[in-house]
């Protein structure tokens, strides 16, 4: 339903509720409150310290605004209330300074600090509204927490949702309705009408995406896969030509591989390893397996030079074992690339390594048994679907480096098979982490020229390829000019990112390998993956605009010998956060600790992709409900009960076609 159906909603509020992520009448009653405010009048002085209160108050002095940074801006003004005067500082909410005339009554809600006689207000209001509770909802300027309020109300009269949670799961956990939830969240007269609403509406939310995990899986378990006929898992053959021992996991996660690719069913297995926790070797392993079997393997990379990496590290490998290897990228010229698809398509390439982009339509395999997709949270159900249609069903093996937390590997994998490497290769130095001040650059300075100075090499990245000037982050570019001052131009210094060409990072990256560049500035793009045994140093400017879980990832860079590696972060803010990773090397660890500090939401960049985003659960605190949604939707597909409701059997209708 349109927008502009409900009453008072006019072009110019249409286009602030788009802002907001508003685009329909459905979207406007599924904004919930971020919060509430329980109003509940005081005398100000008996305030309590760090607890939100609500004062009447007038104003006597007018307002002054700061505008600190585009879209953040503190407006500070004096009122009085029962005899104190007092400051009233308030964010982002410069656009109230017209209604703060003098004389004016307030109602203020926020925090008083009695030392410095100020009041933090995260609202003011202009009517007074005694001992009620009243939602919060995020704002932007010339929308007022009212507006929405009324335009919200208006469309809750239209009685527009559907309940989704099946009949016997509201009976067993006797949850209020949903157009009582959804009423009340909106409009509570308690905090139990919160929690009641909440709760189910979390279930709802949670159920539903339960569902559609567990009914994949269970299609994942049914599909038929390709048996293999080998009566043996030769590890001990493959590992021979190895330089190292096999660690414990590797060896467990291989055996698994074997089994999945021995059996009927349909290989879909999630290898789970911290950086340098030797994955590579183990989907090496389950090329070998393949091609001993008679079927071609492809293995997709999420960059160009991962992808260049792996095909040249495999390939030694496989070299022994006659396996021929070929790699496929943006940059291969058109000459090769036929050569390639022809050889390809008569089955004279056994395996194929390159982007994503070798899923394109001209690519044809001749006989592809086994899909490795690394480094990649999953790869879509479109490209699934392109090696469907070609008629075959090969099997599947993701590799991942980030270590996510067991609630959180339960819904986003939850329809994947787990394989965890845990154990590192022995004789690895952990790699020493220090959190740095901004001032204390010269430190660090003495310290890459010691580590130079040892013949080794350094990666420094920074968040932004250029300065735009509105922050204060330090660019590629920038640091690459400071480290030319500081090293008097005689360190020879590369600069890679992501708006370079693909021959042009190639190239680079070569000079790297090569040792002809010593210090390397980078964006982000060597995140994954890239392996320099000579780099023992990383020093990363701005660490905190980078979650844990990444900063561990980068560090993953150096450590790839046996030298003992270091990693500078340097950061004037969120150092709290940051000494985690000075505390610990171990991805899991860190990746909880990630989790607890920012929540679901942010991590690893997975709202951007748009995978496991919820508009009310939040998978931090809501793990209880996640398994008991889980139980319920696996018992709701085991006894076939979807088969009774519309929406979850068209939701399985869906499913299995786009399978
Ligand atoms: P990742 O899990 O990050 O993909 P890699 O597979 O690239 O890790 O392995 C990192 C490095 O460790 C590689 O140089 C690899 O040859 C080496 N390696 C892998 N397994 C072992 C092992 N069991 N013992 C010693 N070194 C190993
Ligand atoms: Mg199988």
């Amino acid at each position: 339903m349109e927008l502009k159906s409900i009453k008072g909603i006019s072009n110019a509020f249409e286009t602030k509720l788009n802002s907001l992520g508003i685009f329909s009448v459905e979207n406007l009653i599924e904004y919930y409150p971020y919060r509430y405010n329980i109003i509940n009048l005081i005398n100000i002085k008996d305030a309590v310290p760090d607890e939100v209160c609500t004062v009447k108050a007038f104003v006597v002095d007018e307002p002054k605004v700061q505008y600190i940074k585009r879209n953040f801006n503190r407006m500070i003004f004096k009122v009085m209330s029962d005899n104190l005067i007092f400051n009233v500082t308030i964010f982002n909410r410069a656009f109230y300074k017209k209604n703060l005339t003098l004389n004016k009554m307030v109602v203020l809600v926020g925090k008083y600090n009695k030392l410095k006689n100020t009041f933090t207000a995260s609202d003011i209001k202009f009517n007074l509204v005694e001992n009620k509770i009243e939602p919060v909802y995020h704002l932007v300027e010339g929308l007022t927490n009212n507006n929405l309020s009324k335009f919200i109300n208006e469309a809750l009269k239209n009685n527009l949702y559907y309940d989704y949670i099946p009949y016997i799961y509201t009976e067993k956990y006797h949850f209020i309705n949903k157009l009582e939830a959804v009423n009340l969240i909106h409009n509570p007269r308690s905090i139990s009408d919160i929690k009641a609403s909440y709760l189910r509406l979390k279930y709802e939310e949670l159920f539903d995406f339960m569902f559609k995990i567990n009914y994949l899986k269970k299609l994942n378990n049914k599909a038929k896969g390709i048996k293999r006929d080998l009566n043996n898992n030769y590890i001990d053959l493959f590992s021979n030509n190895l330089p190292f021992k096999l660690t414990s996991d590797q060896i467990k996660v291989m055996t698994e591989i074997y089994q999945d690719l021995t059996n009927e069913a349909r290989m879909n297995r999630l290898v789970l390893g911290d950086v340098g926790s030797g994955k590579t070797i183990v989907a090496t392993y389950a090329i070998y397996l393949n091609f001993l079997s008679g079927y071609q393997s492809t293995l997709m990379a999420p960059t160009e030079i991962l992808a260049t990496q792996h095909y040249e590290s495999i390939k030694k490998i496989l070299n022994a074992f006659n396996i021929k290897t070929e790699i496929l990228t943006g940059a291969t010229k058109k000459k090769e690339r036929d050569n390639i698809l022809n050889n390809l398509k008569d089955g004279k390439i056994d395996l194929l390594i390159g982007t994503h982009a070798l899923i394109s339509d001209n690519v044809e395999f001749n006989k592809l048994g086994l899909v490795i997709t690394d480094e990649q949270h999953r790869f879509g159900v479109s490209q699934r679907n392109n090696l469907s249609a070609k008629g075959i069903t090969p099997d599947v093996l993701y590799l991942s480096a980030t270590p996510i937390p067991r609630t959180y590997a339960l819904t986003i994998y939850g329809d994947l098979d787990l394989s965890m490497i845990k154990t590192k290769p022995v004789g690895r130095k952990e790699i020493i982490t220090k959190v740095y001040k901004d001032n204390d650059i010269k430190d660090v300075l003495y310290k890459i020229l010691d580590e130079l100075k040892l013949g080794h090499q350094i990666y420094v990245v920074s968040p932004l390829i250029e300065n735009n000037g509105e922050l204060d982050l330090k660019s590629v570019f920038d640091l690459e000019e400071k480290f030319n001052i500081a090293f008097n131009h005689q360190v020879k210094i590369g600069i890679l990112h992501g708006k370079l060409k693909p021959t042009e990072k190639e190239k680079i990256m070569d000079d790297f390998k090569k040792g002809d560049l010593k210090i390397l500035i980078s964006t982000t793009v060597i995140e994954v993956g890239v392996d320099v045994p000579n780099t023992t140093m990383i020093v990363i400017f701005n660490a905190e605009r980078f979650g844990l879980a990444t900063l561990h990832q980068l560090r993953g860079r150096v450590g790839r010998g046996n030298i003992q590696s270091y990693c500078y972060l340097i950061s004037n803010k969120d150092v709290e956060r940051l000494k985690v990773l000075e505390e610990s090397n171990d991805g899991f660890y860190i990746s909880e600790k990630d989790f607890e500090m920012r929540g679901s939401g942010d991590l690893f960049g997975l709202k951007q992709s748009g995978e496991a985003t919820f508009k009310i659960a939040n998978l931090k605190t809501d793990g209880e409900i996640l398994l008991q949604a889980k139980v319920d939707s696996l018992e709701y597909i085991e006894k076939e009960l979807y088969l009774d409701n519309e929406y979850y059997e068209s939701m399985v209708n869906e499913i299995t076609f786009i399978q």
